[in-house]
């Protein structure tokens, strides 16, 4: 990364900076290699304005990173256009190669076809879907080896119609890297099991065959309650992630990828990459490069991610009802990434448990 000179560039600012509470005119400070990156299709245009323009707003405005879109489509005139328009950094478009988005030759087409029938049957989200299956497996194994996201060091995972509560002060990607973070969420929740049933099966092969990949100060507590015999079924909600991509070009990933891309489930079962990236980083990276982002607020249909805290949600002007966040209710797994890190919840926390 660049050479940062701390003492004139604060990280972050705090309410007594000159500055805090009006942020027109500040400009961020330097920047890491990092960019923005969205995965849509052509209609998903005006959605994906209404979330640039939040991220410009809270943050980007101020500090100009790049943003890349990502499509198995090519984006047509109006798509480029309209986010050209909004974004403040350069834009870059990318057409996926066909192998990263499509049937691997190993996969049983007959047996895929009888899954989705059933899944129908069923009627298990997207359980029927043959593209949102190449979504999930292209969210795990290959965007971050998309051409050009082989630039970048660092990431932001950007879906349509997300929403940004409050401004951002300071600059998440340099956050991660000045701290040695790899992999990042703002909501965690638990899987619908009926998509993973045999996810865990081959995750336990994965560790058995590769336990050099494996951390030392791992998570597991977060995904386990038995130590590892079965799996909890926590996952941190992909549709955010800040990350490292190094972390995701690594061996120890691309090994882990490969060896559940091998055993089918994108395609037999309908495994999301929410869980096979919360996996991997509970598994193979230390605690502590794990980060919970409280003070980015979010929302993702259905959920949101208000910041615990009056002040802080004072001070960042946010506009989310804290009855709203989900961190504390019952199905949130947030509560139990604070207790496996050691962690104390946030003063607050109690008032927002239903
Ligand atoms: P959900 O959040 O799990 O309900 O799934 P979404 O419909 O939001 O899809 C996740 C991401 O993948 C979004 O950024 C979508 O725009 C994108 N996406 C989903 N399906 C396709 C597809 O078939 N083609 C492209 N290019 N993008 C897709
Ligand atoms: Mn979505």
């Amino acid at each position: 990364g660049p050479n940062i000179d701390p003492a004139e560039y604060p990280l972050a600012m705090t309410p007594n900076d000159p500055g805090f509470h009006d942020l027109s005119g500040i400009k961020g400070g330097p920047r890491v290699n990092a960019t923005f990156v969205t995965l849509a299709r052509n209609s998903d245009v005006w959605e994906i304005a209404k979330s640039i323009r939040q991220v410009e707003d809270r943050f980007n405005r101020r500090y100009n990173y790049d943003w890349v879109f990502l499509n198995d489509q090519p984006f047509d005139d109006t798509f480029k256009k309209v986010t050209t328009s909004l974004c403040s950094g350069k834009t870059h478009y990318g057409l996926i190669a066909e192998e990263h988005w499509g049937f691997p030759d190993f996969i049983d087409q007959e047996k895929a076809k009888k899954v989705r029938e059933d899944m129908h049957e069923r009627k298990i989200i997207y359980g029927d879907s043959i593209s949102y299956r190449h979504m999930c497996r292209f969210e795990s194994g290959f965007f971050f080896r998309q051409p050009l996201m082989m630039n970048y060091e660092y990431y932001w995972r950007v879906e349509p119609s997300v929403e940004l509560f409050c401004d951002i002060h300071y600059d998440p990607f340099r956050f991660m890297h000045e701290n040695g973070k790899k992999y990042s969420f703002v909501l965690s929740l638990y899987e619908y099991i009926e998509t993973i049933p045999t996810l865990w099966d081959s995750v336990t092969k994965f560790m058995k065959n590769h336990p050099e990949h494996i951390a030392e100060d791992n998570s597991m507590g977060f995904l386990s309650d038995d130590g590892g015999k079965t799996y909890n079924k926590c996952h941190f909600w992909s549709n955010f992630e800040i990350g490292s991509l190094s972390w995701l070009r690594s061996k120890a990933y691309i090994d882990y990828f490969e060896s559940l891309d091998r055993d089918g489930g994108f395609f037999y079962e309908r495994w999301g990459d929410a869980p096979v990236h919360s996996i991997a980083a509970a598994l193979m990276l230390p605690k502590d490069q794990i980060h919970f982002f409280n003070d980015i607020a979010y929302y993702h249909v259905p959920f949101t991610h208000c910041p615990t805290g009056e002040k802080l949600r004072m001070d960042l002007k946010c506009h989310c009802d804290p009855k709203n966040n989900f961190d504390w209710k019952g199905y949130s797994c947030t509560s139990r990434y604070f207790e496996v890190n050691g962690k104390e919840k946030p003063e607050g926390w109690q008032d927002q448990t239903d």
